[in-house]
């Protein structure tokens, strides 16, 4: 794990000030195709997550409680050998809009080395973040606006996006 990675660095320094431009950056995307937007995003997205480690990073799972459907609730619990109302009661509260969420930050299951204690039967919702993958790309323009400002791989991908847009797509 590299503490001082360059992306994250950037990340940093940069978020803040290019909210504008990203926003103008998303309307802009807003216009084009679903489809060229998916087929864009699939190389995006692969090519920042193998340029990047969420590793050096764990900033999703240090700061924002992933919330939980009840299937995840049950693998969860059955791989910790426990009963889903003891896993309820001990690792997840219910958010502001009734969602079970775990119930601290960083989750309870973040190793001290960013790795997942649980990482073949974490939630649903850690899976799919960012959503910058393929379809989820075009379908949650707005979200990624919000989520540039705690993860820096979709700064990066939004960044990326601003540069084909000069190269003209
Ligand atoms: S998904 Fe984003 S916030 Fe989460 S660890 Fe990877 S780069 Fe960091
Ligand atoms: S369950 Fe694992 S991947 Fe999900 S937030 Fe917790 S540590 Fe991160």
């Amino acid at each position: 794990m590299n503490e001082n990675a360059d992306w994250i660095k950037d990340w940093k320094t940069q978020e803040k000030g290019r909210r504008k431009e990203y926003k103008k950056l998303v309307g802009q995307l807003k216009r084009k195709s679903a489809k060229i937007l998916t087929e864009l995003a699939d190389d995006v997205h692969h090519n920042t997550f193998e340029k990047y480690d969420c590793l050096d990073c764990a900033n999703c799972c240090t700061s924002i409680p992933p919330q939980l459907n009840r299937t995840d609730v049950n693998r969860i619990s059955k791989h910790l050998g426990m009963k889903s109302s003891d896993f309820r009661d001990q690792y997840t509260r219910q958010d502001e809009d009734g969602d079970t969420v775990m119930n601290a930050t960083p989750c309870p299951f973040l190793n001290k080395d960013h790795t997942c204690q649980i990482y073949e039967n974490r939630p649903r919702a850690c899976r799919e973040y960012p959503h910058t993958h393929a379809a989820q790309f075009a379908q949650q323009l707005d979200l990624h606006l919000v989520n540039a400002r705690h993860c820096p791989a979709v700064f990066h991908i939004l960044e990326r996006f601003g540069e084909l847009l000069k190269e003209g797509i």
